[in-house]
């Protein structure tokens, strides 16, 4: 059951109910004794009264709706590592992430359409590899902060005509904070100004010492004008995934992030999604952010339909009644009543903290007055 009676609530706390429907009447919720409150306002309540509630009503609705046990051992399996591409501004990002984008089409996928939605796979070897492809340097600060908990490994794009700059050093910071392993790619290697000693001399000044210096941090000159060096680069990628052994559940409802989302005149809510962990299905209810509904279509980077996307896929879904934010987290879910339930606990949340922030900058303003 979602809901209690303020009787049974009563009962369960060994308390009187006009001790509760007094506490009800204090949070602004109006209920007699044969009403119901949903478990969270039981679970406030509760704790208000300073009662030991019992376990039942402790459950909030985050607990009932998302599988949390933790992934058994037998059910993982290995997956995809999941790259972002930093840099400065002009060091080459775009270019780069379209270098290697090319580089991995192949012949059979020619016809397709490739379309941008944030992010797509690579195949190298056997194996597959997962680019964030942020656009911009202003969404890509915005989402950096969360966007480096969904990745495994940092591609830092440094040209080698300009060396380490404001930028470069913010994204050394983020990723360092993240616990993200870092690939420099120094780029722009076609330029006669070219000086990949130089970068790699700076890099040392932020505790990125060179593997040819006789540290930990791989650097790979290429050229996204020329592609030299791209191959060397996704390899050099697969290796150290390969080294962090990375895996996920496929045998569990899905969960991940939002990378982007607009609202499509013909199709409504457009997200592009990030499966972390489980596996999506078209038809599965999806809760992003305040955005809840059900996955009508979902199709990869080429425009193709998918049925389903397992861990380190990205996918474009529609279906969701309103657009999530980038960065908001997904899950996939059973009840969809509960998703409901939790899209308005959230709203609620969202304006607690609007109301917060706006008490918190008049105060400020006021004493900025005086
Ligand atoms: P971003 O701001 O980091 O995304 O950088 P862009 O990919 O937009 O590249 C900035 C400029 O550098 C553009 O004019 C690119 O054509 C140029 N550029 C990028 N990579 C290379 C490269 O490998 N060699 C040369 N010569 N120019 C490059
Ligand atoms: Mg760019």
């Amino acid at each position: 059951p979602d809901e209690i009676t303020v009787g049974e609530l009563a009962a369960r706390m060994k308390m009187t109910a006009a001790n509760i429907i007094k506490k009800l009447m204090g949070l602004g919720v109006m209920a007699s004794i044969s009403d119901t409150i949903d478990y969270d306002t039981a679970f406030l309540v509760a704790s208000e009264l300073g009662c030991a509630p019992e376990k039942e009503v402790v459950v909030t609705i985050e607990e009932r709706l998302f599988e949390e046990e933790e992934d058994k051992n037998e059910d993982l399996v290995t997956r995809s590592p999941i790259v972002v591409v930093m840099g400065h501004v002009d060091h080459g990002k775009t270019s780069l992430l379209d270098a290697i984008r090319h580089a991995s089409v192949t012949s059979t996928e020619a016809g397709g359409i490739t379309q941008h939605i944030g992010a797509y796979k690579v195949k190298v070897g056997d194996g597959e590899i997962t680019f964030l492809d942020t656009p911009g340097h202003e969404a890509f600060t915005a989402m950096r902060a969360r966007g480096a908990l969904m990745t495994d490994i940092a591609i830092l794009v440094v040209a080698a005509d300009d060396g380490i700059m404001p930028q470069t050093v913010e994204a050394i910071n983020h990723a360092k904070a993240a616990g993200v392993s870092i690939i420099v790619a120094i780029n722009k290697m076609d330029k006669p100004e070219a000086n990949p000693d130089r970068v790699m001399q700076e890099l040392t000044e932020y505790e990125l010492v060179p593997e040819e210096w006789g540290g930990d941090v791989i650097c790979v000159p290429v050229s996204a004008a020329t592609k030299q060096g791209i191959d060397t680069l996704l390899e050099m990628v697969q290796l150290t995934a390969d080294v962090k052994e990375l895996k996920a559940n496929p045998n569990r409802m899905a969960k991940g992030a939002v990378i982007e989302a607009k609202l499509d005149k013909g199709r409504g809510p457009v997200a592009t999604v990030l499966v972390q962990n489980g596996t999506l299905h078209r038809g599965d209810v999806v809760i992003a952010g305040t955005a809840v509904g059900r996955v009508r279509a979902m199709t990869d980077e080429n425009g193709r339909r998918l049925e389903e996307a397992g861990p380190a896929t990205p996918v474009e879904i529609t279906g969701l009644a309103e657009v999530p934010a980038a960065g908001d987290d997904f899950n996939a879910v059973e009840n969809e009543k509960l998703a409901r339930e939790l899209v308005e606990k959230r709203r609620y949340q969202q304006k607690q903290e609007q109301f917060n922030s706006y008490q918190k900058v008049t105060l400020e303003n006021l004493f900025s007055q005086i």
